[in-house]
């Protein structure tokens, strides 16, 4: 579909962001041929249900996850799977295990959109909102055109924000790209020596970028444990783990316990990857049923290896990573960044405190790629629409100061913790609270239970305001 022109129409739900979580909503809203909700996406991107994640049009970026398990819809499984085998059953099957580029992903979003009834009536506004301001029982979105849009309802779903290095610690000029800055990570030139910022998935997309390129300089990846992203094993193993017996347990032992599951599987010739696997869907149980301390510990001690665990990558992907490590191209260095300095050849001293040893050492690099991965403290993004929400008292940092505050289905909480009526969110931003709150099996759970709630208390549209 292509974008309107923004212009002041009245709507009954906005959705802020047209990545995947703002475009699973709109499908929900938009399959019901009987529902007369007016719906508007506010995005800015080029093409809806891109976002960070499928923006990528490498074909080496792999979905993180195999194509069974991204379905748009939890109650149709194979959707997904039946749209890229086009009709093949044959396909289907060998499909269902594998991981498929990431652009593919975002197509399907697209095109399931697409084919919802009601989608003509859809209005797309390719803007950046600004503001949102409650007003006699509406909200006015204000747009970085400066054009305004009535709406009954807004959904945020604004998503990953980058994080950023903060400016202070970079000094001089810098060779410095974003590691979803996809066509900037391919443009560094092939003989550059690289050193990247961050190992979690984004490190992995701008390596193989790099390898894709014909890349032949050294890569050094420095992060604060030095810990790389695992490989999926094969799938396969009973589907749920006995989750009770770690609900009731304090960090400490849910921790002995885990091990002591990963031990059994290993002794009975599983791999570990399986008990992850069996944890994966109860990730909300299991950070809801801590206390605050103890969410705390786990965040101090814990989430490093918790995410290399759990957000694992393709075996594939991990395999040209060992490879580059078997040939001393790549090596994963430990410590945390103190600040860059341009040298007078064009490159960089990146100096970092060693997580083992005293002082200060020297990374040297042509080239620095900026992989830290999503900004979920909103009170480091002052620049974005968060900054003007948080003026307004209409959000609230999010438990440990992450994300914002939320209730079921998706209900913002304003400065003062009450909820409001008419702003709810999905996803990234909901992280403190759910902390699994990223992916698509929550995404589509998030965007069909507030589709539901939305089409149940808006269902009776208003004469547009303006
Ligand atoms: C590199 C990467 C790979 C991933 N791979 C997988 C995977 O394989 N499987 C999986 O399940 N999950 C994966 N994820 C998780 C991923 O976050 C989700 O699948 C999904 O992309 C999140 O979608 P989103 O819409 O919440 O956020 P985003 O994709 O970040 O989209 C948010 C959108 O909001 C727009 N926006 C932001 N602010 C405003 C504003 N003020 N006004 C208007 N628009 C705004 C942005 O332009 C953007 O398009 C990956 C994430 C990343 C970063």
């Amino acid at each position: 579909m292509s974008p309107e022109s923004a212009g002041p129409h009245g709507v009954d739900v906005a959705i802020v962001g047209g990545g995947a979580a703002g475009v699973l909503v709109a499908t929900r809203l938009l399959a019901d041929p009987a529902c007369r909700l007016r719906v508007a996406i506010i995005e800015p991107a080029a093409e809806l249900a891109r976002g960070a994640a499928y923006a990528t049009q490498q074909p080496a970026h792999l979905l993180n996850v195999t194509a069974g398990r991204m379905s748009a819809f939890a109650e149709d499984p194979g959707h997904f799977v039946r749209f890229l085998s086009n009709g093949d059953a044959g396909a289907a099957e060998a499909l269902s295990s594998s991981f498929v580029p990431r652009r593919e992903y975002g197509r399907y979003l697209r095109e399931t959109l697409r084919a919802q009834p009601r989608h003509p009536a859809l209005q797309w506004l390719r803007e950046r909102a600004t503001d949102i301001e409650r007003r006699a029982g509406d909200n006015l979105l204000t747009l970085a055109s400066g054009a305004t849009l009535a709406a009954r309802a807004v959904v945020l779903a604004v998503g990953n924000a980058p994080r950023r290095i903060p400016a202070a610690r970079l000094h001089g000029d810098m060779r410095l790209a974003d590691a979803w800055d996809y066509a900037g990570v391919a443009a560094i030139p092939a003989e550059a020596d690289v050193c990247i910022v961050g190992s979690g998935l984004s490190m992995v997309d701008a390596v193989l970028s790099l390898v894709h390129g014909g890349h032949r300089g050294r890569i050094r990846v420095l992060s604060r444990h030095g810990l790389m992203p695992l490989a999926h094993a094969a799938t396969g193993g009973a589907d749920s783990a006995p989750i009770d017996a770690l609900l009731a347990l304090d960090l400490r032992e849910r921790l002995r316990l885990v091990r002591a599951w990963t031990r059994a599987a290993s002794e009975a010739g599983e791999p570990w990857q399986w008990v992850f696997d069996r944890l994966r869907p109860h990730g909300q149980a299991l950070w809801r049923s801590l206390g605050h301390a103890e969410q705390q510990r786990f965040l101090r001690h814990l989430v490093r290896h918790w995410d290399i665990h759990r957000h694992r990558i393709a075996p594939q992907v991990a395999q040209v990573l060992e490879a580059l490590r078997a040939d001393g191209r790549l090596d994963a260095v430990a410590g945390r960044l103190q600040s860059v300095e341009a040298r007078a050849d064009g490159g960089h001293g990146i100096r970092y405190r060693p997580r083992h040893g005293d002082g200060e050492e020297v990374i040297g690099a042509d080239w620095l790629i900026n992989a830290t991965g999503v900004e979920t403290h909103i009170d480091l993004q002052p620049d974005t629409l968060f900054g003007a929400l948080r003026a307004r008292g209409r959000v609230l940092p999010g438990p440990h100061g992450i994300g914002i505050a939320s209730e079921e289905p998706g209900r913002v909480l304003d400065a003062r913790g009450r909820p409001d009526p008419g702003l709810f969110v999905l996803g990234a931003m909901r992280i403190g609270t759910l902390w699994e709150s990223l992916a698509i099996p929550e995404l589509r759970g998030q965007a069909r239970a507030l589709s539901d709630h939305l089409r149940a208390t808006f269902a009776e549209p208003v004469a547009p305001t303006a």
